[in-house]
Order: structure tokens, then C-alpha cells, then sequence
């Protein structure tokens, strides 16, 4: 009897150490990132097993964090670590986010917006890559780096098509984390307030409502778009637009809500008053829909107050036949949401706000 337990201890033993010496071989093969450089002139640049099967991504600063790009790569690194970044890279980290994988991540300067349309991933040899991070000012950047990016074993074959079947557009993490609906199924109106002769609000540094709005209206249009809803807008470029006209095009398109998208103001330019504000007219959809608007608004805007989802008689959202709301996205007058507004990297995370929360509208109502 004694022995026996003994035997099945020993037995169990055996097959943990077997058990984790198989996992080790399984999980833990080597990193396929051999060496990186970030170089003076703004590009990243690294060396890795060939034909290495990697993934790179983009995402837009939150509050206090920078954007950021990162690089996954197959096989686990042996030793996380961080780098102190210059210029305009805030930090760089290599770490391994789960058991197998390597990324190598570069976060830049909270006030350095990437273009993340013109991020690519070049494969310039089997083994080699480049990112470069166009469009940014590159004041202070020094060479950061570790290893050779020149390989010094054997020479690798290659040719252009297999080169070109390795450069890729970075993905979105962002655009990607937004909510999936059925494709083709739904109808949104998007309604830029003002626009053409009417600037609307006038704020800060003569920062005006219709710029504000037009921007961030046709970023969602985009969004959405991308998601597969159908998107009709009352207006796409700088003209004027009667609130009939408006509220008549919403009502002919059969669509399945209407978004209205303003900034705010206060009579008397107080710089001290910001804020975010949804309202709906009536109805038990129409304050959902300026709800999750409103939830998700508050995410990319941390700082700014919250003044709430209210009721309110608003021509376009009174008059429309479908579930509406109209969008507060800050205060031109504003101090703080001014400063925010007139950037475009803060325009992209509004629209991006405002497109989840209709998506999630869409998803949880029918
Ligand atoms: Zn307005």
C-alpha cells in the first residue's frame, strides 16, 4: 500500500517534470526577433527568422498615453524590458504578452499624432523590415537598438513577389476593437450640424463648430462604412443645409437611427465651462441610442465633465420618425475641450467613440 502511493507520487512527478520539459519545447522556442533599430530619421528597423510570420498594429493615444505601434512576433522572448525613447518616442518595450510570442512595442510622445493610413510594414529581404513613422517631427531623434541588423550566416534567396507578400498595412487595433454587426443590414443618417455660411459656435483661436463636426462626422461615415452600415449624410462638405431639408432626408432614407453632431458653446465664451452632452427627444430607443453615445464619449474625453443624457425639443431630433439624438462633443469656448477639438488625433477618438456607441446601439436593439 505504502509503495504504491509512493509509486503514483513518483508517477506524478514523472509526468509534470515530463509534462513541462514537452511545454518548454512546445511553447518556448526561440524568438524569431533577432535585432532592432529605431534610426535618426524616423524608421524602425529589424531582423528576424525568414519568412517570419509576424503581425503589426497602430493605436491612437488614450488621455496621458502616446500612440503606439507594435510588432508581434512568433516564439517567446527570454527577458522583457524596457528602453528610455528620445526625440519624439516616449519608450520602447519588449515583452511577451502571452506565452509563446514576442512584441516589440513603440510609444511615442502624447503629443505626436501618427497617420496611421500611411503606416506600412516593408518587407525589404526575407529577414529584414521597415516601418518608417512618416509625417512627425523628428527633433531629437537618436539611434536606439539592440543587435546587428546584418545577418552574417548564410546568404537568403529571395525575389520581389515573395518581398512583396511580406509588406502590409498596420492594422487598427483600435478599428478592429469596434463592435461587429451584420453586414448590410443597417441604415444610420449622420447629421454635421451647421456648416457653409453658419459656422455655428465660434470658439477658442476661432475654432468653429462646422470644421469640428464635419471632420468627425465623416471619420464616422468612414467607420461605419468599413462596418458594413449603410451611412447617408446630410451634408459632406462645407454648404448649408436647412433643419427641414435635414429632418426630410432622414425621414425619406428609412434609415434605422439619426445622429446629429454638434459642438457646444456658452453665451458668454466662459473658457472655464467644458463638457459632454447627449440629448434625445422622446422615446425609449432614442435615449438608448444617446446613452451609448454618451458612455463612450466619456471614455475618450477623460477630464471633461460629464453633463449627462437630457431631454430636449432640438428640431432635427424632434422631427425625425426614427430613433435620433443630438451630440454635444465639448465646448469650442471651453478651455479644456477646445485645446482637444482642434486636434485631429482627438477628432479620430470622438468619431471613433461616437461609431461604438452606435454600434453598440444597433447590437443590442434588434
Ligand atoms: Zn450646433
Amino acid at each position: 500500500m505504502r509503495y504504491r502511493i509512493t509509486g503514483l507520487i513518483f508517477s506524478a512527478i514523472f509526468y509534470t517534470f515530463l509534462l513541462s520539459f514537452l511545454n518548454v519545447f512546445k511553447t518556448n522556442a526561440a524568438s524569431a526577433l533577432a535585432a532592432w533599430q529605431v534610426t535618426s530619421d524616423g524608421t524602425l528597423k529589424f531582423r528576424t527568422t525568414p519568412y517570419a510570420d509576424l503581425e503589426a498594429y497602430y493605436q491612437s493615444g488614450y488621455g496621458q498615453k502616446g500612440d503606439r505601434i507594435w510588432i508581434d512576433f512568433p516564439g517567446e522572448l527570454t527577458q522583457p524590458r524596457k528602453l528610455v525613447g528620445n526625440g519624439p518616442i516616449q519608450e520602447i518595450r519588449l515583452g511577451k504578452p502571452y506565452k509563446g510570442n514576442t512584441r516589440l512595442v513603440v510609444e511615442f510622445n502624447p503629443q505626436v499624432s501618427l497617420n496611421p493610413s500611411k503606416l506600412r510594414l516593408l518587407g525589404t529581404s526575407p529577414n529584414l523590415w521597415e516601418l518608417r513613422f512618416d509625417g512627425i517631427n523628428l527633433n531629437g531623434l537618436k539611434n536606439i537598438g539592440e543587435g546587428s541588423l546584418i545577418k552574417p550566416a548564410k546568404q537568403i534567396t529571395s525575389n520581389r513577389s515573395s518581398l512583396q507578400s511580406l509588406t502590409r498595412p498596420l492594422k487598427d487595433f483600435q478599428f478592429a476593437s469596434l463592435p461587429t454587426v451584420q453586414r448590410g443590414r443597417f441604415h444610420i443618417v449622420i447629421d454635421p450640424g451647421h456648416g457653409g455660411p453658419d459656422s455655428g459656435a465660434v470658439g477658442i483661436n476661432g475654432l468653429k463648430e462646422t470644421d469640428v463636426v464635419l471632420d468627425i462626422s465623416r471619420t464616422v461615415a468612414r467607420y461605419l462604412g468599413d462596418k458594413g452600415v449603410k451611412v447617408l449624410m446630410t451634408r459632406a462638405s462645407e454648404i448649408d443645409v436647412g433643419l427641414n431639408q435635414r429632418v426630410l432626408m432622414a425621414n425619406r432614407s428609412n434609415a434605422d437611427a439619426f445622429v446629429s453632431i454638434h459642438a457646444n458653446a456658452t453665451r458668454g465664451f466662459r473658457r472655464d465651462v467644458s463638457g459632454i452632452e447627449s440629448y434625445f427627444f422622446t422615446g425609449f430607443y432614442g435615449k438608448k441610442l444617446a446613452s451609448k453615445i454618451q458612455d463612450e464619449l466619456l471614455h475618450v474625453t477623460p477630464g471633461s465633465p460629464n453633463r449627462g443624457v437630457r431631454q430636449s425639443r432640438f428640431f432635427v431630433i424632434r422631427n425625425t420618425n426614427m430613433p435620433a439624438a443630438l451630440i454635444e462633443v465639448g465646448f469650442v469656448t471651453g478651455r479644456f475641450d477646445a485645446k482637444l477639438l482642434a486636434q485631429k488625433s482627438h477628432r479620430r477618438k470622438v468619431a471613433f467613440a461616437i461609431s461604438k456607441g452606435i454600434l453598440n446601439y444597433l447590437k443590442e436593439s434588434y
